[in-house]
C-alpha cells in the first residue's frame, strides 16, 4: 500500500520517473482484478444471507432460503446459467432447550449453619449430531482432565456419570486441527466407560458458546454431549480440585430426523473455446445457527458471487467454463462437495482445477495445492498477478475439511486459499460470528484473487496438470505424510474401501 502512494507521488512529479516504471499490467488477470475491486453488491449480499435469512443448517428454512438467495444472486451477477442439484443427508438434528445445572455443597461453620447448597447455571449448548440426552438429575460431575488414556484411568469409575473435559484456548489452526483430532478419541473412551454424558470447555474465552460437530459423515454421534461456557467449566474445575462435591441436573432435548434432502446452487460462465473442460471456484453456503455464519462462510460464499460478478464485468471470456459452486453439508462432513464430486465423476477428467475460499477473511498468503508437487511451476506463473496482494506461498501439503477434498481424492488439481487466523478462530462456529467480524477491504481482494486465480486456470493453454489416477493420488498422500491424519479422521478406510475417492 506505502509503495502505490510513493510511485503516485512520483508520478505526479515526475514525468521521467514515470515512464521508467514498469508498464502497466493489461493481463487479463489484472483486468479482472481491477474490476473486482470496484464497488459492488457484496456488502448487501452478505447482509442478506447473514443478518436477513440468519444461520443455515441444511434441513431447515433458513437454508432453503439461503439457496434461493444463491440462485438469484448469481443470476443478478450475470451468470449464463444457475440451477441446484440435489443430495441426501443420513439424519437431520436441531438443538432443543439445553439446560445445566449445577448443586455444590461447602462449609460455612457451625455458627452459621453447617452445610450449604449452592445452585447455579451453566451455560451449555450441545453438539451439533449429538443424541439426546433425557433430563437427568443430580448426577456427579468427574473431571477426566483433557481426557486422555491416562486421565481416564485417575478418574477411577466414570459410569453413570458426566465428565467434565478440559482444553486449550483456540489460538491457532494447529490448535483447531487438534481440538477435532482429539475428540473421537475422548468420545469413545467415554463410551466405554458407560460414561452418561461429557462436558468439554469451550475453547473460547468471555462466555463465547459454540456448535462443534465431532462426526465426519452427517451420522448421529454415540454420546450426548455439550460444550460449557469456559468460565463455568473453569468454576466447576476448581470445585471439584478443593474437593466440594457435585452434581448437575442437565436435559439435551435435541430433536433428531431421518434422511434430509440438501442441495449445491452452481452458476455458470460457459467457456468460449472449450466449454466441457471447466474449472470449480467453491465456497459453502451452510452454517452453524449459534451466529449467523458469516466469517464462516457466508463471506466467502458472497465471494463466489462477486468473483463471477467480476469477470462477467470485465468483458473477458473464459476459455473453459467456470462453475461458481456454493456447496452445502460442509459442516456435517463436506457432503455436498463429496455429492458432487461422485455425481460429477464421469467428466472430472475435464476439470481443470478447483478453488475453495474457507477461512473468514483472514489475508490470503497463498494456496495449498494438495500435495500436488507437479503443478507448483505452472501455479507459481498463474498467482504471478497476486502478488500485489502478496499472495505468493504455494504449500504441497494435503488438506482436510472444506469443500476440495473429494475433488483433491479424485486426482483433479486443487488450490484451498491459505489465509492468516485474524479474527476467525476466536468466533467460529460461535454466537458471535456475524456479519460485523468481516473485513471487508479485506475481503474485497479475495474476489480479486479468486477470480483471477479461477480465470487463469480457465485461459491456460494445456491444464494445469492431469487428472491423477488413483495410484498416483495414493502416493502425494505417502509422499506429504498424510498418512496419519486420514487415519486419525477414519479417512483412511474410506479411501481404501473406495468409499471416497478416485475408483482406479
Ligand atoms: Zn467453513
Amino acid at each position: 500500500m506505502r509503495i502505490v502512494k510513493v510511485l503516485f507521488l512520483v508520478g505526479i512529479f515526475s514525468f521521467t520517473a514515470l515512464a521508467a516504471a514498469p508498464p502497466a499490467d493489461t493481463s487479463a488477470e489484472n483486468q479482472v482484478i481491477q474490476v473486482a475491486l470496484q464497488p459492488s453488491s457484496l456488502e448487501s449480499n452478505l447482509h442478506h444471507l447473514t443478518d436477513e435469512i440468519g444461520g443455515r443448517v441444511p434441513g431447515t428454512l433458513a437454508m432453503q432460503h439461503a439457496v434461493e438467495w444463491g440462485v438469484q444472486a448469481l443470476t443478478a451477477a450475470g451468470a449464463d446459467s444457475v440451477h441446484t442439484e440435489g443430495f441426501t443427508i443420513p439424519s437431520s438434528w436441531s438443538e432443543g432447550a439445553t439446560e445445566m445445572t449445577a448443586t455444590t455443597s461447602y462449609e460455612i461453620g457451625a455458627k452459621v449453619g453447617g452445610t450449604i447448597l449452592s445452585v447455579f447455571r451453566v451455560r451449555a449448548v450441545s453438539f451439533a449430531w449429538a443424541p439426546a440426552l433425557p433430563a437427568v438429575k443430580h448426577v456427579p460431575i468427574v473431571d477426566v482432565g483433557e481426557g486422555t488414556e491416562a486421565d481416564f484411568q485417575n478418574a477411577g469409575d466414570v459410569s453413570g456419570k458426566v465428565l467434565l473435559v478440559h482444553t486449550k484456548v483456540l489460538k491457532t489452526w494447529d490448535d483447531l486441527f487438534a481440538e477435532y483430532a482429539n475428540a473421537t478419541p475422548i468420545v469413545d473412551r467415554a463410551v466405554k466407560a458407560n460414561a452418561k454424558a461429557a462436558a468439554f470447555l469451550a475453547t473460547r474465552e468471555h462466555d463465547i458458546l459454540y456448535r462443534h460437530l465431532n462426526t465426519t459423515t452427517g451420522e448421529i454421534d454415540k454420546l450426548p454431549m455439550v460444550i460449557v461456557a469456559r468460565e463455568d467449566g473453569e468454576r466447576l474445575a476448581r470445585l471439584l480440585a478443593a474437593g466440594n462435591k457435585v452434581w448437575v441436573d442437565l436435559s439435551i432435548p435435541n430433536q433428531i430426523g431421518g434422511p434430509i434432502r440438501a442441495s449445491n446452487v452452481i452458476g455458470e460462465i460457459t467457456g468460449s473455446e472449450n466449454p466441457d473442460e471447466f474449472v470449480i471456484l467453491g465456497a459453502h453456503l451452510d452454517s452453524w445457527e449459534l451466529g449467523t455464519g458469516a466469517l464462516d462462510n457466508g463471506c466467502n460464499a458472497a465471494l463466489v458471487i462477486d468473483a463471477l460478478r467480476a469477470i462477467k464485468a470485465s468483458g473477458i471470456k473464459p476459455k473453459r467454463s467456470i462453475r461458481f459452486i456454493l456447496f452445502s453439508g460442509e459442516e456435517q462432513g463436506m457432503i455436498g462437495s463429496h455429492a458432487y464430486a461422485v455425481a460429477h465423476r464421469h467428466e472430472l477428467d475435464k476439470a481443470a482445477g478447483v478453488v475453495v475460499y474457507d477461512s473468514g477473511t483472514g489475508k490470503t498468503t497463498g494456496y495449498s495445492v494438495g500435495g500436488r508437487t507437479d503443478i507448483v511451476d505452472p501455479a507459481k506463473q498463474l498467482i504471478a498477478p497476486l502478488a500485489q496482494f502478496d499472495v505468493k506461498a504455494l504449500h504441497t501439503d494435503i488438506e482436510w475439511g472444506t469443500d476440495h477434498f473429494d475433488f483433491m481424492l479424485e486426482g483433479v488439481p486443487t488450490f484451498v486459499a491459505e489465509q492468516e487466523e485474524a479474527n476467525y478462530l476466536e468466533n467460529y462456529h460461535a454466537v458471535s460470528d456475524t456479519y460485523d467480524k468481516v473485513d471487508f477491504p479485506q475481503l474485497k481482494k479475495h474476489v480479486a484473487e479468486a477470480a483471477a486465480l479461477a480465470l487463469g486456470l480457465a485461459n491456460l493453454p494445456t491444464r494445469i496438470g492431469p487428472r491423477l489416477t488413483r495410484a498416483q493420488i495414493e502416493q502425494t498422500i505417502i509422499d506429504s505424510r498424510s498418512e496419519q491424519m486420514f487415519k486419525q479422521f477414519g479417512l483412511w478406510d474410506d479411501w481404501v474401501n473406495g468409499k471416497r475417492g478416485r475408483q482406479k
